[in-house]
């Protein structure tokens, strides 16, 4: 395929835009090339400047579980759009979608919107820190919550892709107050709360990585976090931005029946428009102002535009409970297809998968948290990417992503790719 357009397009933005992009991870650092410029997008599909029809494993980072453009979400923004885009002061709908939230969503009470995964994580943590009276938080290498500075310690995907798990401006203030601990092992975060009694007021986890390429909590590992946080006055924050309303219904907290303390949210509950959302139990969410001392503002907080987005995004998904069940079975589909054609062509490989997230790591070992993740051939999935963009399939330009599945993709679709998988293996 040919992607002379988007070169050019390239060319012009990073005259005027760092690095041609408004976020790292779209530019092809970690892979080559130049990145691809969308004109359009709609199902399972994007259309390029060039002309070309791509298949999206990527959909926007994981918002669009429907595919692109699904015509409910498109009508709602639409309609909401010409009653005026905004406000500064309450509206109707952003009642509904948070009752439709706490309803969908085990263990939570009331819910606050936010315009990024990164702002709903960060307040989250301020709201622990507020509730406990405590500072210290417990992060673990290889997950990201965001780019706001207490966060960008080993931060996962984007930050690892580019060589600065650390990120410069970060002060060594807040650095400090930030404890790094090794995903899934379970004695390294006894050992750091132990050596930091009575001062850590949170501990944040995806709990199902995706910012690594996709890992499972091994078993007892979650159950584990929940007795220590117990037993030990630390509120369990999930961050839910990639899990929540993907895995099912009621997100990672519903799969794996473990019970948070805050939940955060992004990606699909804001249907493609920018949102994000913290959550959790009254007692902690009373909290906030103007109720509590907490403060956590926001201008576009609530804009109704994002909230008819995101609560025509809801109601599919809450009335199609099946949707979470289909798109696993495709990316279990996926999932064989791929093993089948990596392991006839000889290929080393591990495949990762817990319902719709999935990612192909170029090694043989099992990967199970960071440092096994970043253990992968970068040259093999390198040739994997530019070999699979040839003929037409769109994965993150990074080996530390997830691949998003979507309900739109249809089995032909992933017939389609195993076989452009199965070409491209004949040159790792
Ligand atoms: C994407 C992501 C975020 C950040 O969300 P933004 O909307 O990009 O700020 C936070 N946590 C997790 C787990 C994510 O996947």
């Amino acid at each position: 395929m040919i992607y002379k357009r988007s070169s050019a397009l390239f060319a012009e933005a990073q005259k005027v835009i760092p690095g041609g992009v408004n976020s790292p991870v779209r530019a092809f650092k970690a892979v080559g090339g130049d990145p691809i410029f969308v004109k359009e997008a709609k199902g399972a599909y994007l259309y390029d400047e060039d002309g070309n029809r791509l298949i999206d494993y990527i959909n926007s980072w994981g918002p669009m579980i429907l595919g692109h453009a699904h015509p409910p979400v498109v009508n709602a923004v639409v309609e909401k759009a010409k009653k005026g885009t905004s406000f500064g002061m309450p509206t109707e709908i952003e009642t509904q979608i948070a009752e439709l939230a706490v309803a969908m969503v085990p263990n939570i009470d009331k819910i606050r919107f936010v315009n990024s995964g990164t702002e709903a994580c960060m307040s989250a943590v301020r709201l622990a820190r507020g509730f406990t009276k405590k500072d210290k938080i417990i992060k673990f290498a290889g997950c990201y919550h965001g780019h706001s500075d207490s966060f960008l310690i080993q931060a996962g995907s984007g930050a690892v892709t580019f060589g600065s798990p650390n990120s410069p401006g970060v002060t060594e203030g807040t650095a400090k107050d930030t404890l790094l601990a090794r995903y899934n092992d379970l004695e390294n975060v006894e050992r750091i709360i132990a050596s930091n009694k009575g001062e850590i007021a949170c501990i944040i986890i995806e709990p199902v990585a995706g910012n690594m390429g996709c890992i499972p909590p091994v078993k007892g590992f979650l159950e584990g976090l929940r007795s220590l946080c117990d037993a030990n006055d630390i509120l369990l924050i999930f961050d839910e931005v990639m899990t929540g309303f993907r895995l099912a219904k009621g997100g990672a907290q519903e799969l794996l029946g473990i019970n948070a303390d805050i939940v955060t949210f992004g990606k699909v509950i804001g249907g493609g428009l920018p949102v994000g959302a913290f959550a959790a139990r009254e007692e902690i969410m009373n909290h906030l102002a103007p109720l509590g001392p907490v403060y956590q503002a926001g201008t576009l907080s609530g804009n109704p535009l994002a909230m008819a987005a995101g609560l025509a995004m809801l109601t599919e998904l809450h009335n199609n409970a099946d949707i979470f069940d289909s798109i696993a079975k495709k990316t279990e589909y996926l999932h064989q297809g791929i093993t089948k054609v990596l392991t006839e062509k000889n290929v080393v490989h591990t495949i990762n998968r817990v319902g719709s997230m999935i990612s192909v790591h170029f090694s043989e070992d099992p990967v199970i948290d960071f440092e096994s993740a970043a253990l992968g051939n970068n040259d093999s999935f390198k040739k994997f990417f530019h070999g699979l963009l040839d003929q037409g399939i769109y994965i993150a330009p990074s080996a530390f992503e997830t691949w998003f599945i979507t309900e739109a993709l249809t089995y032909e679709d992933l017939d389609d790719t195993i076989k452009a998988i199965s070409i491209t293996a004949e040159n790792l």
